[in-house]
């Protein structure tokens, strides 16, 4: 009756036991330990007790296995073996992957999806740089910027966003595909001739990408992802609306700089129509931006004006070449009276 007992006592802590097995150690293990050692002995069974939380990360045999059981041993110890090794890689594999991009942003940690990972990893090699990202506020109410840097792909995203987001996702892929035209496709910078006022800085930040965020936008559907933001269609038709009112273009930061707050019209224009000349668009989206452009052309004529000319200057040369890009802005620098203070570098 005592062995009988004993045995049916003795698997319940087996069961308890096994099942603690890979989890943190519980109070109650060493007082189960105790009693089913004394158990085990009476009954002849067989145990497998838990101390993988006492640091040790394996498991001991306390009394005489059969050969079923050390088979299942054998076969879990191998396991936990293999998942402690392939925890230790992808830990090491993480801290290096998080440490490139992560040296100049003092920041929590960047999780990439494994698309965007991927794609990190294919403009890296192409550049033979590494990317850093920073969070700090731009101007011109810019969400994200690439800026050019000696030695890597610097980024910077503004800290409110989230870095959990499709939003995030987007402008990182946006803005390390500026670094891919920079640095591996021989894509022009424009540099300053001298120290820029602020608001010669607004003319190069404009300039920078009226040409550009075309092609990275195509780029950017070529590797499968959205060419726009997640938040483009509805800022498109916002901007559609104003122009319907016949109002003023909203950019509080450019309100007292009249000939900034026409380029950044055109700007806007550009990129929207960029999108629908040169990128495949579902129906919705290519209906919404259609709109916006028709709404700008019958509001706006003095900016829809000078969007045409630098629409004739981008359909005269081959954009997506690092060659016709640079003829495209160097009509863009003459157009704009951008010569006295800016230049292409070499
Ligand atoms: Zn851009």
């Amino acid at each position: 009756m005592w062995l009988k007992e004993g045995t049916r006592r003795a698997r319940q802590v087996r069961r308890r036991s096994d099942a603690n097995c890979g989890a943190p150690l519980k109070p109650r293990c060493s007082a189960d330990k105790r009693r089913h050692d004394r158990l085990v002995i009476r009954a002849g069974d067989f145990v497998v007790h838990c101390v993988i939380s006492a640091a040790a990360g394996y498991c001991s045999v306390t009394s005489k296995p059969t050969r079923r059981e050390l088979i299942y041993l054998s076969l879990f110890q191998r396991r936990l073996k293999e998942m402690k090794q392939l925890i230790e890689i992808q830990f090491v594999f993480l801290a290096l992957f998080l440490g490139a991009i992560n040296t100049a942003s003092g920041d929590a940690p960047i999780l990439f999806s494994p698309h965007l990972t991927s794609y990190v990893d294919k403009v890296t090699e192409q550049t033979r740089r590494k990317l850093v990202v920073e969070r700090r506020s731009l101007p011109l109410g810019l969400k994200a910027a690439f800026i050019p840097d000696p030695r890597f792909i610097k980024i910077v995203l503004d800290p409110s966003i989230n870095l959990k987001t499709n939003y995030a996702e987007y402008s990182i892929a946006h803005e390390v595909t500026h670094g891919l035209l920079t640095y591996a496709k021989g894509y022009a910078q424009l540099i300053a001739k001298r120290p820029l006022t602020a608001k010669e800085q607004t003319r190069r930040s404009i300039a920078a990408v009226l040409v550009e965020d075309i092609v990275v936008n195509r780029i950017l559907q070529t590797e499968g992802f959205a060419p726009f933001a997640p938040i483009y269609l509805a800022t498109v038709q916002y901007e559609t609306k104003v122009a319907n009112a016949k109002g003023t273009y909203p950019h509080p930061d450019l309100a007292n700089d009249e000939e900034g707050r026409d380029r950044w019209m055109v700007l806007r224009y550009i990129i929207a129509w960029g999108l629908v000349e040169y990128c495949s668009l579902d129906q919705k989206s290519e209906d919404v931006i259609a709109e916006y452009l028709r709404a700008f052309q019958n509001a706006y004529p003095k900016q829809f004006s000078m969007a045409e000319q630098v629409k004739s200057i981008i359909k005269e040369n081959d954009i997506f070449e690092a060659q016709g890009y640079r003829k495209a802005m160097a009509s863009i620098l003459d157009l704009w009276k951008l010569n006295d203070f800016l230049q292409m570098a070499d």
